[in-house]
């Protein structure tokens, strides 16, 4: 479903050249979700944001359905991949009320029956009609994270990519969200890439992670691997011995 081969990335220029990702190649399967792991500025979110086409100045390959992306494919890759932020206002406009947040993807893919469609998925997300004319201010965390989830989700991609979801909820509300993800993978056969720090969420949801360090993936792992500790790189030891 998913092939990244030697991806790389550099910031900057000349002697402000600054390389954050370095070779980084990983597969995913169609169904699979994939966590992605690691410390702070290692790397993870980079990572996502060359997937989405947010970069354009990286290096390497990045296949998503069978199709090498780039430029040409953006289109339909939108169709295809969509991203959540850690933050929902990484994707919902704070002047905008849900209906237009939802909308306003199907309108720019000329998709038609738009009232039902968002009507459709409020619903799946948890969230009931009364939603449809709030504005993000007047929601909690995570009934904005549930919106963001629902606009991501309003273009029906195969692939979602996850960065960080939960990490500004709270802790009761993240088990929330982290149950409607696995909800909606189940029901919808969705392929995740997700990026968290928390290695509960990748056991919880994951079949797989790899491990960033510095720009680098160290390690591929079964999640299981990180409750059972065999064969673990020891930067992955370190990171499950911290928890
Ligand atoms: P993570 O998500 O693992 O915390 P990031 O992918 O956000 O890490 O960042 C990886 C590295 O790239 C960090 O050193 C960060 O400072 C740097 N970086 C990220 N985005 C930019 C950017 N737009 N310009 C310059 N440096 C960036
Ligand atoms: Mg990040």
């Amino acid at each position: 479903m998913i092939s990244v081969e030697k991806l790389g990335l550099a910031f900057g220029s000349g002697a402000d050249l600054h390389k954050v990702l370095h070779e980084v190649s990983f597969s995913v399967a169609e169904g699979e979700a994939f966590g992605l792991v690691g410390e702070s500025g290692s790397g993870k979110s980079t990572v996502l944001r060359c997937m989405a086409g947010l970069y354009q100045h990286w290096q390497g390959r990045i296949e998503i359905g069978g199709r090498a992306l780039g430029r040409k494919i953006y289109r339909e890759r939108c169709r295809l991949v969509q991203m959540v932020f850690q933050d929902p206002y990484g994707s919902l406009h704070p002047r905008h009320t849900v209906n237009t947040a939802l909308s306003e993807p199907l309108h720019i893919h000329g998709i038609g029956d738009v009232d039902a469609r968002v009507g459709q998925i409020l619903k799946k997300v948890g969230l009931d009609a009364s939603f449809r004319y709030r504005y993000p201010h007047q929601m909690s965390g995570g009934q904005r994270q549930r919106v963001a989830i629902a606009r991501a989700l309003i273009l029906e991609p195969r692939i979602l990519l996850l960065d960080e979801p939960t990490s500004a909820l709270d802790v009761s509300v993240q088990a929330e969200i982290l149950n409607l993800l696995a909800e909606l993978r189940e029901r919808d056969g969705l392929t995740y890439i997700m990026v968290t720090h928390d290695l509960g969420v990748v056991v919880h949801l994951c079949d797989r992670v790899g491990v960033m360090q510095h720009g680098r993936i160290v390690d591929v792992q079964p999640s299981e691997a990180l409750v059972v500790g065999h064969g673990l790189h020891p930067y992955t030891r370190g990171l499950v011995d911290a928890t």
